[in-house]
């Protein structure tokens, strides 16, 4: 069975954008690949090292967000990146391989900087990069679904690897090259607008938001700000709520566009339509997650018996690494 490495960094919950970016795609997977799920913890110390309390907290919370929408732990491996020793050990071996030149140019790296406001990046930062090459690579996955904007990191990954291959490896592949698996809606629009629905814009409509919260939400998208009243003419094509229907509410998105054209349909009476079709992806999610929110510890032993089995397949490839790098006695 093919292998798949996905995962999210533990600084908050996860949102309905991570949902048709990823999650949804991991949960299509399960049955078909051996699917690798890492709460990255320590990629989250790149962005929040003062904040190590909500890194800690967002285990739980980012954990869960994946359990309740139908991953299920019997089938896939849910661990922790801080506990996969292998993980450390990769990173400072790939970190060799790859110019400090090439991690500077890197566009994610540029427009994440500038989105946290970092003018002076620090090393951990500027190598998250190599730190990705080794997650994907400790268990030797084959596939690693994400959104467009992680892309350059999977080149990079892809790059380090072939380095890696061709010094050490005597011909023979001692690591995999992943290959990217973008999901068919790859990034969702943030309520406001903004082009990216965001943890940090406070745009997001989270997955263990409640149906009210989801409603007030939507009730305060923006929408064609040159529809003042009801016998406008709308354009959907400028509208945040048009977009959301067209991923959640795939069947009358061309119904709804062409209302909005003529003037048939309000706003109020649209946003009302996509709140009930958010709210009914997100009720059975909601039934999983009131279940692993009051057995914590069941969470917590599917992430250390994910962290166990990551850790040994990790060894087993660091020796093998080792080996070809002549690192002996
Ligand atoms: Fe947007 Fe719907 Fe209003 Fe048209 S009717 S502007 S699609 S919210």
């Amino acid at each position: 069975m093919k292998r798949i490495l996905t995962g999210d960094r533990t600084t908050g919950k996860l949102h309905i954008g991570h949902y048709v970016g990823s999650l949804q795609n991991r949960v299509a997977l399960q049955d078909a690949y051996d699917t690798f799920i890492i709460l990255a913890d320590v990629q989250a110390l790149t962005t929040h090292f003062e904040n190590p309390g909500l890194i800690n907290e967002s285990i739980y919370d980012v954990a869960i967000d994946n359990l309740s929408v139908g991953l299920d732990p019997n089938k896939i491996t849910l661990f922790q990146q801080s506990r996969v020793k292998a993980i450390a050990e990769l990173t400072i071996f790939y970190s060799m391989l790859v110019s400090v030149n090439a991690l500077r140019h890197n566009p994610t790296i540029k427009t994440e900087a500038k989105q946290y406001g970092f003018d002076d990046l620090s090393y951990g930062f500027l190598g998250y990069p190599v730190s990705q090459a080794a997650d994907m690579t400790f268990c030797n996955a084959d596939l690693v679904p994400v959104g467009e904007d992680q892309v350059p990191h999977i080149e990079q990954a892809r790059k380090i690897i072939r380095r890696f291959n061709t010094l050490y490896g005597k011909g023979e592949s001692i690591i995999t090259e992943p290959r990217e698996f973008i999901s068919n809606t790859p990034r969702l629009i943030g309520l406001d607008g903004n082009s990216k629905m965001g943890k940090s814009l406070g745009n997001a409509i989270y997955l263990s938001d409640t149906k009210e919260a989801v409603n007030q939400k939507i009730k305060l998208a923006v929408t064609d700000k040159n529809r003042i009243s009801i016998k406008d003419k709308g354009n959907p094509d400028i509208c945040t709520v048009s977009k959301y229907h067209q991923v959640f509410n795939p069947s009358s998105y061309n119904d709804i566009c062409e209302m909005c054209k003529n003037a048939s349909i309000g706003c109020v009476a649209c946003k009302k339509q996509l709140s009930q079709a958010v709210n009914s992806l997100l009720e059975p999610f909601r039934e999983k997650r009131a279940y692993y929110e009051s057995h914590r510890d069941e969470v917590r032993a599917i992430i250390e018996t994910g962290s166990e089995k990551a850790n040994q397949i990790g060894n087993e490839t660091v020796e093998q690494v080792k080996s070809a790098m002549s690192i002996q006695l």
